[in-house]
């Protein structure tokens, strides 16, 4: 990878200047699995897989990725935006799945939040690529101060790709192929 780099960056000088750096965050991970929903299914096991396959295509469009962690282990919320801070990265993008009661598997839909406007267009963005890419329902962009968010200087938002206590979401986020 680094091999590959230094010789693009030989080559191709100006390109591999303007790669845009993510930051992808799995939400969860280690001693804390997040949100537990419908047949036990715990966050973590759908939002790992999700990160792995949009780092492998933002690397497929050009971008550089760094992830926060790379594999199951527990991460606190500071070191994830000192990560993003060090790295000087362009975007920052955690990504969660959502829960509620078990009592309301009737909530369903995804939501994508920012903080800054800076993060708005952004999330948009990702919001309306999702609902297009999936059919699962609109929970809406907002506005939310949560730490990652608050605290990262570049554009960052905040995915919550639908909800493992819902009825209609829960099947399609165990299904690895969905
Ligand atoms: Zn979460």
């Amino acid at each position: 990878e680094l091999i590959t780099e230094r010789i693009e960056s030989i080559t191709l000088p100006n390109v591999t200047d303007v790669r845009p750096l993510i930051v992808i965050d799995p939400g969860h991970g280690g001693i804390d699995p997040g949100a537990v929903g419908i047949n036990g299914l715990q966050e973590i096991q759908v939002i790992f897989p999700i990160s792995l396959r949009v780092t492998e295509l933002l690397q497929q469009h050009g971008a550089n990725v760094v992830l926060t962690r790379q594999d199951n282990r527990t991460l606190d919320l500071a070191p994830r935006v000192q990560l993003a801070e060090r790295v000087d990265a362009d975007m920052f993008v955690s990504i969660h799945a959502n829960a509620i009661s078990m009592a309301r598997p009737d909530v369903n839909g995804v939501e994508t939040y920012y903080y800054y406007s800076s993060g708005r267009e952004v999330a948009e963005f990702i919001q309306d690529s999702l609902l297009q890419a999936t059919g699962m329902r609109d929970r809406g962009v907002k506005s939310a101060r949560f730490h990652v968010l608050v605290n990262t200087s570049m554009p960052s938002t905040l995915v919550e790709v639908g909800f493992v206590t819902g009825a209609e979401d829960a099947p399609l986020l165990s299904d690895p192929l969905f």
